[in-house]
């Protein structure tokens, strides 16, 4: 049985991805439209926003010394910010440079991942979202590249939509497909949510990673993967 998001009933006014992007767009301006005058009234959608590593586990770090971790908690904030202003229940994994397992664990990047997975698992109907920087030793590859967890049927969906939606609005030239993700992925494998993992680029690209380090290229993908998230709930839920 498919899963919902909302205990009752959701509705969102916003049914066209263009109007949410122009949305979005305003925000990007400054204007902040409150969920009040959105047209939400029910339910709302709920995302779990995962900003990658932390703390002690940097993630992938690029030759000019820009560690992943920073940037997936900057863009989270900004991914936040965006779902909220158009109406989302937004839940961080963490908030700030930090790793969710304690000190003195000798398996702290396990606990890490398991802590990020429970919160998913106890937090009901939600999609689960994993913003992280990809890494390859050769520098010519570039582009956003989704996961998605084969845990639950819909993410591949949500999948197809954020990448479709980065070729549209990011790069007509990235050709990248969603992949599914392996066992390497450990949260896409212990989640049971619809969920699925942004690379959002390559630090080892060098023009990848000065757009990946500019503030308002975050912000637009940001907005971009906002936008999505709340037009497959809105379309998911038109549907049942
Ligand atoms: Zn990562």
């Amino acid at each position: 049985m498919k899963k919902r998001y909302g205990t009752t009933s959701f509705i969102i006014k916003f049914t066209s991805f263009s109007l949410i992007l122009a949305t979005a767009a305003i925000i990007l301006g400054g204007m902040v439209i409150p969920a009040s005058s959105s047209g939400v009234d029910c339910a709302p959608v709920k995302i779990i926003v995962d900003a990658g590593h932390g703390g002690l586990d940097g993630g992938a770090v690029a030759d000019d010394g820009t560690v992943e971790k920073d940037l997936n908690l900057s863009l989270a904030h900004s991914l936040k910010n965006a779902l909220i202003a158009i109406g989302a229940d937004v839940i961080m994994t963490r908030s700030d440079d930090v790793m969710l397992a304690d000190d003195d664990s000798p398996h702290k990047k396990r606990d890490d991942l398991n802590a990020r997975a429970k919160l998913a698992r106890e937090s009901g109907d939600c999609i689960f979202v994993s913003i992280h920087m990809n890494k390859f030793p050769v520098s010519k590859y570039s582009g956003l590249q989704v996961y998605y967890s084969p845990k639950n049927e819909q993410s591949k969906a949500i999948a197809d939509a954020l990448q479709a939606a980065a070729r549209q609005y990011i790069d007509p030239a990235n050709a990248r497909v969603p992949k599914k993700a392996g066992e390497e992925i450990y949260l896409m494998q212990n989640v049971t949510c619809p969920a699925v993992l942004v690379e959002c680029g390559f630090l080892s690209n060098p023009e990848e990673l000065e757009r990946l380090k500019d503030a308002a290229y975050r912000e637009k993908l940001a907005l971009i993967i906002a936008a999505t998230l709340m037009e497959y709930a809105s379309v998911a839920d038109a549907r049942e």
